[in-house]
């Protein structure tokens, strides 16, 4: 008995919170424990989807928050991957930091490494370790089981330059030249891929400059950043499609994240790589071999190929019912976190197929099942003709 009791009390003692064990005086409230978002998805041409944000901004450049915090963050927001991306040439948090500690930083009192955007290089060059915002997201990403990527924004003049992410590098010291092109083929040179990012932000248009002209013709660009936190540049999934580039959604984001996506009923904007783990070497592979979906406020983008794939294997079809007279009532169920919008081609019915649940649709003897997913999107027409993926069912496959 007395055997049992001490059983008891270590059991006890062993899911009680350290805190409590310590202070009785302290009562837990229920739902203390965090819980992480999942966005639940189907395995695409037999690989894994994981979530990436290859796009984010911490206080080492003009972010709000820690590199730390933008794991936690991107962990309890059911991401798989994240790169933490300051900008090389724009850090406005860094003059606050020697301001803040120059009495420890005598020999720094003149260091002028603060927004250098549009300007060459000076005497000074770039001081700061532009390595740590990575090593510093690097372990934090590991015990959650995510992957950090090494990555910077290379940041120029947004309409005659404009932004770049390399993604993958080695070392973010040197990478930085007065001109662009060659700060580009600096990180090329270490391996990089390189993502054209916003390439419609502060610009009249996503078409592209003389210098886009050059960088692409040279063969530096990877992939093109289609998504930007919620604007969507629709006309560059042709340019991905054309010149083989990955397309990407990312937040770009410099505050915290929860109001502008969780908080308001979405999943943050992100990029669904299909790989076969979570590697740098099975997501860079996954990335050259253009294998990756643009996700954003619901809205899936990408190639023909991925998109149908993607929607087959998220909404299962089966026919419940056979009348007698030859009609049939077919039930889809989605089986993902992503809801899909359809809209019938017969009589422009649309109908929300919420995650998790089914809708059904009656289709008369020896009729075909046609519609539309008007928040897939494969090709950049105009909204809303042609633009979405298309789906038919021949009658004779309707089983
Ligand atoms: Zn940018
Ligand atoms: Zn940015």
């Amino acid at each position: 008995m007395k055997r049992l009791s001490i059983l008891i009390v270590a059991i006890v003692m062993a899911v009680m919170p350290l805190s409590a064990q310590k202070n009785p005086d302290l009562r837990y409230l229920p739902k203390q424990v965090p819980q992480r978002a999942e966005m639940i998805l189907p395995q695409v041409k037999g690989y894994n989807i994981y979530k990436a944000d290859f796009h984010v901004h911490t206080f080492y450049s003009d972010g709000d928050v820690s590199a730390k915090g933008r794991v936690t963050e991107a962990y309890y927001e059911g991401l798989d991957i994240i790169a933490i991306t300051d900008h090389v040439e724009y850090r406005p948090y860094e003059q606050k930091m020697l301001r803040a500690t120059q009495g420890y930083h005598k020999v720094l009192p003149t260091a002028k490494n603060y927004n250098i955007t549009h300007k060459a290089a000076d005497a000074n060059g770039i001081l700061a370790d532009l390595n740590v915002p990575y090593e510093e997201a690097k372990k934090p990403a590991e015990r959650l089981g995510m992957l950090a990527v090494p990555g910077v924004e290379i940041t120029r003049h947004p309409d005659k330059v404009g932004h770049y992410n390399a993604l993958f590098i080695k070392d973010a010291n040197t990478i930085y030249d007065p001109d662009p092109a060659q700060s580009i083929r600096n990180a090329k040179k270490q391996g990089a891929l390189i993502m054209h990012n916003h390439p419609g932000w502060k610009r009249k248009t996503v078409d592209m400059n003389e210098f886009h002209q050059q960088v692409y013709g040279e063969g530096l660009i990877d992939g093109v950043e289609i998504v930007n936190g919620g604007s969507f540049g629709s006309k560059l999934i042709k340019r991905c499609l054309d010149n083989k580039l990955f397309m990407a959604a990312a937040t770009d984001a410099h505050s915290t994240t929860h109001y502008i996506y969780d908080g308001r009923g979405y999943f943050r904007t992100c990029t669904f790589v299909l790989a076969k783990e979570l590697s740098l070497k099975a997501v860079k592979e996954a990335l050259v071999k253009d294998r990756t979906l643009a996700y954003a406020y619901d809205n899936v983008i990408g190639s023909e190929e991925l998109v149908r794939e993607f929607f087959n294997n998220s909404v299962k079809m089966n026919v419940a019912y056979t009348s007698s007279k030859g009609e049939k009532t077919i039930v889809f169920t989605n089986m993902t976190s992503i809801p899909m919008r359809l809209r019938r081609a017969a009589k422009g019915e649309g109908a929300l197929l919420n995650p998790f649940q089914s809708i059904s649709f009656k289709v008369a003897k020896d009729k075909d099942l046609t519609f539309t997913v008007l928040n897939l999107w494969t090709a950049d027409e105009e909204h809303p003709k042609g633009m979405n993926l298309k789906v038919a069912y021949k009658a004779k496959d309707l089983k």
